[in-house]
Formats: structure tokens, sequence, C-alpha cells
């Protein structure tokens, strides 16, 4: 609560105010970025508030970009969200401004905000802006404001089936639904996919391997990848798309870039993020990523994904739980 107000604070005295996010933007970090810059607009009406960072084609209906020139970041207040480290915010200008703030939810790796306020209980960074209108009534929030907050959270939450989705998520997306703001439309948009996509599914699905510890993983080489008229970032998207199989831990999906090999990893139990830090990535316990530079390196993170997963025994399912 302190914090909030603190930076509603540093929001009041600042009048150009730049929010940033990660690259390679989802959900979350184009809701958080555009729910954050709906809440200035519509409450602080005056200051020039602008949403930065490179363009992400499929998501492009969910916010447009601003395109402020250098000479807005002197004297501005520059706000990253849901964005760990500098590594990853897009748009290398966001030390530009006079004050830099991180709004995120994922484990801290980078301290580079000045106030910072990373709440890791948080489902999303959505979320937490989410809970700025929740504790301050006063603030307007508009439909748009409303659908760009629940895109993030749904986007982030698996549609409310991950472990990080709380009481407090749910009563958040409560409130947010009372708005009108096209529910069916916008999950026909966030849902939407290419006939390719579907196509190189199907691929994946009849090619990924299961090991007997419970790792699933699948390679993707980018000449593979463009025999489906598809780039990376497409082929990327597919990381869940096995991942309700049987007996299956962690699992992760390796798609070629033009220089190196993104690895997206997920998990039911075992924390796989101290996995993606030994290759200079990281994320949450469940869902994490990292960038290796060849197969090989790609071979070693399956071998440590099923050293880890050797450990673990299989999560029990719901039946034998509630026995
Ligand atoms: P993704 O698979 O891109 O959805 O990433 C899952 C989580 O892992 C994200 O929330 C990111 O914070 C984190 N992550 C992904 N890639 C990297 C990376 N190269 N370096 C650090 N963190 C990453």
């Amino acid at each position: 609560m302190l914090l909030i107000d603190q930076i509603l604070g540093w929001i009041q005295k600042y009048e150009t105010i730049i929010i940033h996010r990660h690259v390679r933007p989802d959900p979350d970090a184009l809701g958080s970025q555009g729910g954050l810059a709906c809440l200035i607009r519509d409450n602080f009406p005056g200051k020039k508030v602008y949403a930065v960072g490179e363009d992400a084609e499929s998501l492009r209906f969910l916010l447009p970009m601003d395109a402020p020139d250098d000479a807005a970041y002197a004297g501005a207040l520059v706000i990253v969200c849901d964005t760990a480290n500098r590594e990853r915010i897009s748009d290398a200008r966001f030390g530009k401004g006079s004050r830099l703030i991180k709004i995120d939810h994922h484990p801290v790796v980078d301290s580079y905000g000045d106030p910072e306020w990373v709440d890791t209980s948080s489902s999303s960074a959505s979320e937490m802006i989410a809970s700025i209108y929740r504790t301050h009534p006063e603030l307007k929030m508009t439909d748009s404001a409303a659908r760009l907050l629940f895109a993030g959270i749904v986007g982030d939450t698996g549609r409310f089936q991950f472990s990080n989705v709380t009481p407090e998520t749910f009563l958040t997306a409560a409130e947010l639904i009372k708005h009108p703001f096209g529910r069916q439309a916008f999950f026909n948009d966030l849902y939407r996919r290419k006939l390719a996509l579907a196509r190189l599914n199907g691929y994946v699905l009849q090619h990924f391997t299961l090991t007997e510890e419970g790792v699933g993983f699948i390679k993707l080489p980018l000449d593979l990848i463009r025999s489906f008229n598809l780039e990376s970032s497409d082929a990327s998207l597919l990381v869940n798309c096995f991942s309700d199989v049987e007996n299956l831990k962690a699992w992760v999906l390796f798609s070629e870039e033009k220089d190196s090999i993104r690895a997206r990893l997920r998990s039911k139990g075992p924390v796989i993020n101290r996995i993606a830090e030994i290759y200079h990535g990281g994320g949450h316990p469940l869902a994490a990523g990292a960038t290796v530079h060849s197969w090989e390196e790609a071979d070693r993170m399956i071998a440590d994904l099923r050293t880890l997963c050797r450990q673990e025994p299989l999560q029990m399912n719901s039946s034998e739980k509630d026995a």
C-alpha cells in the first residue's frame, strides 16, 4: 500500500511518463503497460503518457505503441512493467528519464528501479496494476483499462488454471468483467491463430519426446519452422501444446532464431527457473526461459531437466488428493 502511494506520488509529480515492458511482449506485458497508461491518462489529465516497445504483430489488437522521440525522456518519469532485468526491457532508452520505477511480479534478478514494487505472490503485473485501482476506489477505471488488465491476468494464469491464481486474482477478475469491454470478441482475438501454426502444432504433437523421467522436449530448427511459413516467434507460442500429456513433469520447447535458440521451459512441480539461470535466463519457478547458442547446449539443458525430474515424484492427480 505504501509503495503504491509512493508510486502515485511520483506520477503526480511528473509531467511526462513513459511506460516500458519486456521484449517479445505477452498479454501481461502489454496489459500492465497499457493498464497503467490508462490509469494515468484517465485520472491525471494533462500529463503526457507514452507506452513504448517493439511491436508484436499478433497482439497489436491489445495496445498500439507510441513513438516518442528522445527529447521526451528529458525530465520524464519512466516506469517499467513486468520485467525482471534490464536486458529484457524493450526500448533501450529506459535509462534516459530522470527517475526509473519498476513494477513486477517476477523474482528479483536485477534491482534497477527506485522505487521498486515487486510482488512475486501476484499472478501478473496486470493484477498488481489492478490492485492500484482496488486500493484507491477514487480512481476511475475505463472499459479499455479493464480489458487490458483482464488480458494480462488471463495470459499469465493460462485462463485461471496455473498455481499463481489466488482468491485475489478471481476477485480482481470479477471486478474487471463488470466492464462491458466485449469479452467474447477479446477471447477470440487473443486465441486466434494462423492455420500454419495449427499445422506446426500437429507436427509438435507428433514429434515431441517424453523421457522416462517425465521431461518433454521438442527442438524446432529454423528451416523446419520456415517450411511451415512461420517464424521462430510463432513456433514458440506452442510451448504448452503437449502440457496435458500424462507423466509429464517439466518440458522445454526450443525454437531456433537467426543466431541463437530460444528455450521456453515449463513445469508442473520441479523448480525450473534455476535451470534457466544456469543458461543465463530466468523466470518463475514453473515458467522460465533462456537463450542457448547450439543444439549441444540445448541437449545439456535437457540433461539437467532429466536429472532434476528424476528426483521429483510425479504430482498426485486431483482424485488422489481428494481421497
Ligand atoms: P516465456 O517462456 O518467454 O513466457 O518466459 C517465461 C518467464 O521466464 C517469463 O516470465 C520471463 O520472466 C522469464 N524469461 C524468459 N526468457 C528469459 C531470459 N532469456 N532471461 C531471463 N528471464 C527469462
